[in-house]
């Protein structure tokens, strides 16, 4: 790997990476163990999608309550319609109708029927719903005659097209563990077992800052020298969709009392995710107030983009100790390194336990490159055709380049032992996000 590094000599030179060059893995360890789920809350089933019980959940009731019918038809007692065929059929009189909702005031004896609906209780007496496809009731209806009597055309097992209570659910049973993670139809079944609010994991709640004196708001003048905070919005972004709720902190410039002003605004949160001022060459004011207020590590990850990182704790008085990830301020280092360390660290958190995306195997379409032993992180659009996956790269890899970012829905890699990946190679491919818009 060490032959690797004359390729590329940075300002700080060789010297800090055999030191303190972390691996990606060492990384993640370090900081994923300050992490563990947060405390329950108890909220509307509406708004837990994506967050992850805190109790188990047991049912209140059998579900269905009661026995009801499968099918539109006919409520018999079986032994009546033995025998039963279109040539033979067994002729019922009609005492009632039931539709769902109701619960029929007459009981089914021998001879008689009930017409009955999808949902409706089972009458008394019935043990067999007969569907409407199985009688003469369309015959009868387009000549005009009364519904009093039905022909009953074959001889179904006893309990057809009935569903018992119970079926799905007992009352009693343990329906969703606690850890369950609630989706459409997680909220669904809670629904159905008429419980309205749930105990879930909380979201993280995530103070993001971007630090520099280049910074400039989004829709505020540009001034020379100055570029548009990129980081501020791109990572509170990838917050909410990793299911943590932002709180954003706007541009902290570099200096100390602006720093500090704004660090004052963390107190309370989970965790607070900077961008810029981590790496070698900088200004060392944000470093110098991170290390004031708390522990902090400084770290160089042996990856491409995202080397520079930094994590520790601050202090606040009287509250408790707020984790710090310090992203590397190059926009696609920034959202790169967040993908590796924020996410797993907001999905601990969410009780999820430390989430990565799914990987695939992929064939190349153009090279990339390793100049330095780094493990490389490739910027690619995946393709799926012909049953294999396809890597394209989407263009110029510079950890400025946004564009390229944006391009990609995945991240093929280039280990760090190994010099390029070229066009037709087999890479392992990250997957960042999946297109759903699938062509028929
Ligand atoms: P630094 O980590 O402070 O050395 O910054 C590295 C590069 O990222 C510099 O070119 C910065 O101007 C740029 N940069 C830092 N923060 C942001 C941000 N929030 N949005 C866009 N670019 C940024
Ligand atoms: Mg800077």
């Amino acid at each position: 790997m060490q032959a690797h590094e004359h390729s590329h000599s940075h300002s700080h030179g060789h010297s800090h990476v055999a030191e303190d060059m972390l691996t990606v893995e060492e990384a993640f360890e370090r900081i994923i163990a300050s992490f563990s789920p947060l405390e329950p809350e108890e909220k509307s089933i509406l708004d837990c999608l994506g967050q992850v019980l805190a109790v188990d959940v047991n049912s209140p009731l059998d579900l269905p309550p009661l026995a009801n019918s499968g099918m539109d038809g006919y409520a018999v007692i079986q032994s009546d319609i033995k025998g039963a065929s279109s040539d033979a059929p067994k002729m019922l009189k009609v005492i009632g109708t039931v539709a769902a909702g109701h619960v029929s005031s007459q009981a089914v004896q021998a001879g008689t029927a009930i017409r009955i609906m999808t949902g409706a209780p089972i009458p008394d007496g019935a043990d067999t719903v007969v569907p409407f496809e199985e009688t003469d009731e369309v015959e009868r209806r387009q000549a005009g005659r009364t519904l009093d009597e039905i022909n009953i055309a074959s001889d179904l097992p006893m309990y057809c097209n009935v569903r018992p209570p119970g079926e799905d659910v007992r009352r009693g049973q343990l329906v969703l563990k606690a850890g369950t993670l609630i989706r459409a139809s997680e909220i669904g079944v809670l629904a159905s077992l008429g419980l309205s609010r749930v105990s879930v994991i909380r979201r993280p709640i995530v103070a993001i800052l971007s630090t520099g004196d280049e910074l400039e708001a989004a829709g505020q003048p540009l001034s020379p020298g100055k570029i548009y905070d990129a980081n501020g919005s791109s990572i509170a972004a990838a917050v909410i969709a990793a299911g943590g709720v932002p709180r954003i902190l706007g541009i902290a410039r570099d200096n100390l009392e602006d720093m500090h002003r704004k660090l004052e605004q963390v107190a309370g949160s989970d965790l607070l995710v900077t961008s810029a001022g981590v790496s070698k060459g900088d200004y060392d004011i944000v470093k110098d107030v991170l290390t004031q207020r708390g522990s902090m590590n400084f770290w160089s990850v042996r990856m491409r983009p995202a080397k520079p990182l930094a994590f520790g704790h601050l202090n606040y008085p009287s509250q408790k100790p707020v984790p710090l990830l310090g992203l590397p301020g190059n926009p696609v280092s920034a959202m790169v390194a967040f993908e590796m360390f924020g996410r797993p660290a907001i999905s601990t958190m969410l009780g999820r336990g430390a989430l990565a995306r799914p990987a695939v195997e992929g064939v190349l379409t153009g090279p990339i490159y390793n100049t330095d032993g780094r493990r490389v992180y490739a910027r690619v659009e995946v393709e799926h055709r012909d049953g294999a996956y396809y890597a394209n790269p989407t263009g110029p890899q510079g950890s400025n380049i946004l564009t390229s970012m944006s391009r990609a829905n995945g991240l093929a890699i280039c280990p760090a032992d190994e010099t390029s990946k070229a066009a037709g190679e087999k890479v392992t491919i990250i997957m960042l996000d999946w297109n759903e818009e699938v062509d028929i």
